[in-house]
């Protein structure tokens, strides 16, 4: 038997195509070669920061044995399937990537994926990383942008890294465009019953399903969860009144704070994903749309910090920061747009430490205890009541309850990100690869 790795990202189209939809494609043809899963499919989201991606910025990877003779085979079955999934779904702004890897111990290609994760690289770079490490990226795909999420998934969720798992099911090609029959009851069912073994499928607060995308794409539904287990029997109780074409579950870096590295305020860099430690230096500004922006200094630099209006949680908790509060921002770098310079997107919150706050009151007379008015300047205080002076008297600092408490703040899960890890998700993480017991685990076709 041989390894195979396989790299795919960017089959995406408004008219209908979708990276997932042609990863379901391509398994069938492995499985048809006689391909034996060593991992689920890998579902694998990238920096969300990148300017051109296309929706989630996500590819796919899969890791197989395959019998001696066949690699061949499955490498030319996948690029023509490839190239007839594109000639259906053709769309100017997606920009296809496959790459292939033969035998490569796939720890070769995490330096790659800790990169997309967090900065941008070009499709030049990305080919010529994964060919030193001897890859392959055929000729058609050469500066395609899907190259450079094609070669990163290849060394994405390797051992030591924390994940999840997503469960896709794809509709029959005669519904693509028309309204997906989910019954919204029985998400929210579905919800109660499997939580906190599946995240984001539903947000209570809204009362809004969040497993249905949509448009054209040929996806019925998604449904994230902790474990393939709890996502077959999530499958079940969710009642759809349309056939499904196949289902598949993939392991994912969704939910894990994946893209999330330490930098300094100086060093950032437009569209890189980070996490930055900082004071705030300036009281926040609120925006007419009610997004809140507040300046943050590391000692390094400062930045304006963004918290938008639909992730709701966000300038809510910001609005009620003041100067000297210590924070730890979560989120991606966006390029100047004012003079202010750069500015940090926050994607999730942790109030570290809040300062007191104070006002100043006039003192109180200690004759009568009424509160007592200036005397004028540097005479002190007086008393209207009693008449007592006091010319060696000053303003009291009485404390002012904050409305802010320390603690993580995430979105609202309708306006989460992809790879941000909701609080549900604090203490189960994953860190030993879960290997696929076999492929009726998690894979259906009809
Ligand atoms: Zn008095």
């Amino acid at each position: 038997m041989r390894r195979l790795h396989v790299g795919i990202d960017d089959h995406d189209s408004p008219e209908g195509g979708c990276t997932t939809h042609f990863a379901a494609i391509a398994v069938k043809i492995l499985f048809e070669l006689g391909a034996v899963f060593e991992d689920y499919p890998l579902l694998v989201r990238l920096n969300p920061s990148i300017p051109w991606k296309t929706r989630g910025n996500a590819a796919v990877a899969f890791r197989v044995l395959l019998p001696e003779g066949r690699v061949e085979d499955a490498v030319e079955a996948l690029l023509q399937a490839s190239s007839e999934y594109r000639g259906a779904t053709r769309h100017p702004t997606s920009s296809p990537g496959m790459v292939f890897a033969v035998d490569t111990d796939p720890g070769a290609f995490r330096a790659i994926y800790r990169k997309a994760l967090s900065d941008l690289i070009t499709p030049e770079l990305a080919a010529r990383y994964v060919e030193r490490l001897g890859a392959y990226v055929p000729n058609e795909y050469r500066g395609a942008r899907g190259v450079v999420g094609a070669a990163a998934a290849l060394g994405a969720l390797l051992d030591g890294e924390d994940y999840t798992f997503e469960l896709l099911a794809y509709r029959s090609p005669e519904h693509w465009g028309t309204p997906r029959l989910v019954d919204p009851a029985s998400v929210e069912r579905m919800d109660r019953e499997t939580r906190p073994y599946t995240f984001n499928n539903y947000d209570p607060q809204e009362r809004r399903v969040l497993i249905t995308p949509h448009g054209l794409d040929p996806i019925l539904l998604g449904i994230r969860g902790e474990s393939p287990d709890v996502l077959r029997r999530a499958l079940e109780l969710v009642e759809v009144g349309e056939p499904i074409d196949a289902w598949l579950i993939f392991r994912s870096n969704q939910a894990t704070d994946a893209h999330y590295v330490p930098r300094s305020i100086a060093g950032l860099r437009p569209y890189q994903a980070g996490i930055i430690d900082a004071v705030v230096v300036e009281a926040p500004w609120v925006l007419p749309k009610g997004h809140v922006i507040l300046r943050v200094s590391d000692g390094s630099g400062s930045i304006d910090a963004a918290f938008y209006e639909p992730t709701r949680v966000l300038p809510r908790v910001a609005r009620g920061l003041v100067k000297g509060d210590k924070l730890r921002l979560y989120g991606v770098v966006k390029p100047a747009s004012t003079t202010r310079g750069l500015t940090f997107n926050v994607e999730k919150l942790e109030v570290v430490e809040i300062v007191e706050t104070f006002k100043l009151v006039n003192p109180v007379c200690p004759r009568c205890g009424y509160r007592m008015t200036s005397a004028g300047r540097g005479k002190g205080f007086k008393c209207r009541r009693c008449s007592y002076r006091d010319p060696g008297a000053a303003k009291e600092k009485v404390p002012v309850p904050r409305s802010v408490e320390p603690g993580i703040y995430v979105p609202a899960p309708s306006a989460m990100g992809h790879l941000v890890k909701p609080l549900q998700r604090y203490g189960m993480e994953k860190s030993a690869v879960r290997r696929p017991l076999s492929a009726e685990e998690w894979s259906w076709y009809r």
